[in-house]
């Protein structure tokens, strides 16, 4: 047998890469009780062009579905373009559309002084606002916070919902005197870090999707692609089937089905004809199709 050849150098070497590249996508966790941390500037703009602020702002919407991939959606009005979605809601009742209601959000870079290391930190208003009241405190402000040699050490303090008077999550910012020099702390490459953070929005998805997906919730449809695809495809199906058939009066529909919450037919899963017009005109013909094949 041949002997071994194993370039653990070039794994070594890989290894502190992927180390690296991981720094990057690393996010502060908040837990319970105190989380100390170091702000860093939200770009090193800070240094040469004048910057005059410590977050990147971006707006979501939430509870359009209660689906994995959709709980959240970028609102294009956090890049100035038009939003379906915020359209919509001034068009209705504020009771009924409050819930999807546009919702900041904010991303930081931080210092976590739990483990040393750079980290994204994102975070609704409370939390900003924290960060907000000190950044225009003569006291404290920019220099006492943001400076590499010099700033302090912020805590942010979590009250669980259990435990908070409120009966929902309690954050408090607060900063200490305490003053921790990152100079030989952060690493050589920190300002690219430093520079990401606008990556860090989540992907905004197009005009088209935004408004398809609006179409979804309003219908009270589920927004999932491979179920539409799947629709389709058994549309398409049924179409076939009714020409196979043979009958030239049936007029093959592809549109889609309504699918709200109604009652089902008492003959649902058990007399699927396509070519009955019960069938062809029925809400539920997709599932009762299902019923019916499965027996
Ligand atoms: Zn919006």
């Amino acid at each position: 047998m041949d002997k071994l050849k194993v370039d653990i150098e070039r794994f070594l070497k890989e290894e502190e890469e992927r180390k690296k590249n991981q720094g990057f996508t690393q996010v502060y966790e908040i837990v319970p009780g105190e989380n100390p941390l170091r702000l860093l500037p939200r770009s090193s703009k800070i240094f040469n062009e004048g910057d005059y602020h410590f977050a990147i702002r971006y707006f979501v919407h939430y509870n359009l579905f209660d689906v994995q991939g959709y709980r959240m959606l970028v609102c294009p009005s956090t890049y100035k373009q038009r939003c379906p979605i915020c359209e919509y809601i001034f068009s209705e009742k504020w009771e009924k559309v409050s819930s999807i209601r546009r919702q900041e959000r904010f991303l930081y870079n931080v210092f976590d002084l739990r483990d040393n290391s750079l980290k994204t930190l994102e975070t609704g208003p409370q939390i900003y606002d924290g960060f907000s009241k000190l950044w225009v405190d003569s006291d404290w402000g920019p220099q006492k916070m943001i400076d590499i040699k010099n700033g302090c050490v912020i805590k942010i303090i979590l009250t669980p919902a259990k435990e908070s008077n409120t009966g929902w999550n309690k954050y408090d910012v607060s900063i200490t005197p305490r003053v921790v020099d990152l100079s030989n702390l952060l690493p050589a490459d920190w300002l690219d870090f430093v520079d990401r953070l606008e990556t860090k929005i989540p992907l905004l998805k197009d005009e088209k999707e935004i408004e398809r997906l609006l179409d979804c919730y309003i219908k009270g449809i589920p927004p999932n692609l491979e179920e539409i695809e799947n629709r389709n495809a058994i549309m398409e199906e049924r179409a076939r089937e009714i020409e196979a058939l043979g009958s030239k009066d049936d007029k093959v529909v592809l549109t889609t089905p309504d699918v709200k919450k109604e009652k089902e037919p008492e003959c649902f899963g058990l007399e699927y004809n396509p070519r009955k017009d019960v069938c062809k005109n029925c809400n539920f013909w997709i599932r009762c199709r299902e019923a019916f094949l499965k027996g």
